[in-house]
């Protein structure tokens, strides 16, 4: 007989799904996240494998028996092979027990790359299996589109239609998009803020008919594939110390969504050597005050150097949530519920001190505070670090203990900000070779006013074109 696991909501009314229709949903219907019905256990590996190949073997029992073994081994193999470090994600040792983890050698320089390049292969796969075609709409402040597009730019069944604000992505950041050639790929400058490019995309969504004509879907950080695909490198990090049997190892993560860092929690649970997750953010330190406080209470967005953190709430944290009150659908809507409505969320000091003190440190840090790391770094040990890891290196200074062995996770690559790194350092880092040409590359955009029916022609244009 053969068996797969299942996925069940966060708000406990949504159907149960087998992983592919997981990958494909995004959101559940009921509005919740999808979680596995139950966490199978996964062993260290007792020596190092290639990354791709340890990738497969840890997210096997997740996919069940819906994905042949061969074919996820040889997805696993495409999507890493197009990282520039053989390891895929490279330990580098900064001092006595603390290392980076550097997660930016893929084809757009942000961590976003593993998942996204395994996501956008898993999405072929399935949607080839099936005979179906999607039309993937996203909004990007930045990071998330690039890694997104790269990710799905050799998909057959897939159409992609990215809207950024005209002006307001750096020039690094707009390039890596509309420099894409393929035609399953389209990106939109809007007329706009951030805010009216998520609006725009929430319209599409809401459009029933529109939706279902187009099959829109979305790969934005809550979906399960990319949380999954992100619990890998915490087990192939700790293999690579040889630290699978050791003290447990303790991962500071510079966080936005919190899928990072769940990934993390993801990985502690089914059986990493992990010890203590240091969740750092930036001014937006709503997860800090959260740890500090044992209240969540939101507050407006403030911009900083690490933009891909700037975040109200985080959406990833509701999978947490649904642990934290024993997966209790019902219990999770109705406090969720309730913290859109008070913008305030409680937990009891039973649950904190079960859930989160055993497990998890915060760290708030200023922008003057980053840029002094990414200085202090530079001198300290010639290494360049982008804001966001800076953030991480912050919070692991604060919040480790005598002795404790801690990896920061280095989620970006100095030239993807490259004016915060020059002003901390003086000095200005350099893209790496596949990207040396970037600014010569002829770009490839539409810009659009921020007009739903403007956007809705050009979608169903670009879907019609291909
Ligand atoms: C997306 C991103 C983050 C935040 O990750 P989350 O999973 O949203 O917490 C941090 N750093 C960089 C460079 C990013 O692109």
């Amino acid at each position: 007989m053969t068996s797969t696991l299942r996925y069940v909501s966060t708000r406990g009314k949504a159907p149960r799904l087998g992983f592919n229709d997981t990958l494909l949903a995004g959101l559940a219907s009921d509005g919740g996240l999808y979680v596995p019905e139950s966490w199978p256990s996964v062993r260290h590996a007792a020596s190092e494998l290639p990354f791709a190949e340890r990738a497969a073997q840890i997210i096997a029992p997740f996919v069940g028996d819906e994905i042949a073994k061969s074919d996820l081994e040889a997805m696993c193999r495409a999507a890493y092979s197009t990282f520039r470090d053989p390891h895929v994600a490279p330990l580098r040792e900064l001092g006595d027990n603390r290392w980076l983890l550097e997660l930016f050698h893929g084809p757009t320089l942000a961590f976003k790359d593993i998942a996204l390049q395994l996501v956008g292969r898993l999405f072929d796969h399935v949607l080839t299996a099936r005979g179906e075609r999607i039309t993937v709409v996203g909004a990007t402040s930045g990071d998330t589109g690039s890694a997104a597009i790269d990710g799905v730019k050799n998909c057959a069944n897939v159409s992609m239609v990215i809207l950024y604000p005209k002006g307001r992505i750096s020039e690094v950041q707009r390039r890596q998009m509309t420099t894409v050639q393929s035609p399953n790929v389209h990106t939109v400058a809007i007329d706009g803020s951030f805010d009216d490019c998520q609006d725009l995309v929430k319209a599409m969504f809401n459009d029933r008919a529109f939706r279902d004509q187009h099959k829109l879907a979305a790969v934005n950080s809550i979906n399960w594939a990319r949380v999954l695909a992100q619990v890998v490198y915490y087990f192939t990090a700790i293999e690579q110390l040889g630290a699978a049997d050791s003290a447990p190892v303790s991962f500071s993560v510079p966080t936005g969504n919190f899928g990072n860092v769940l990934s993390g929690w993801i990985a502690r649970r089914i059986g990493a050597n992990v010890g203590h997750l240091i969740v750092g953010s930036n001014a937006n330190d709503i997860l800090t005050r959260f740890f500090e406080t044992q209240t969540m209470s939101a507050t407006g967005v403030v911009p900083t150097l690490s933009p891909s953190m700037d975040i109200q709430v985080s959406s990833n944290f509701e999978r947490l949530l649904f642990e934290m009150n024993d997966r209790d659908g019902d219990a999770t809507a109705a406090q969720l519920t309730r913290f859109r409505e008070s913008k305030r969320l409680s937990v009891d000091a039973s649950t904190f001190g079960r859930w989160i003190r055993p497990v998890f440190r915060g760290q708030r840090c200023s922008d003057a505070e980053t840029l002094a790391k990414i200085a202090a770094v530079h001198r300290d040990y010639g290494v360049l670090v982008d804001p966001h890891t800076a953030v991480g290196l912050v919070a692991t200074e604060a919040c480790a203990e005598p002795g404790e062995p801690v990896i920061t996770l280095a989620t970006a690559h100095p030239a993807k900000f490259a004016d915060a790194v020059k002003k901390a350092t003086g000095v200005v880092p350099e893209l790496p070779a596949h990207l040396a040409d970037l600014f010569e590359r002829p770009e490839r955009t539409e810009l659009l006013p921020n007009d739903i029916a403007a956007v809705q022609r050009f979608v169903a244009g670009a879907v019609a074109s291909r």
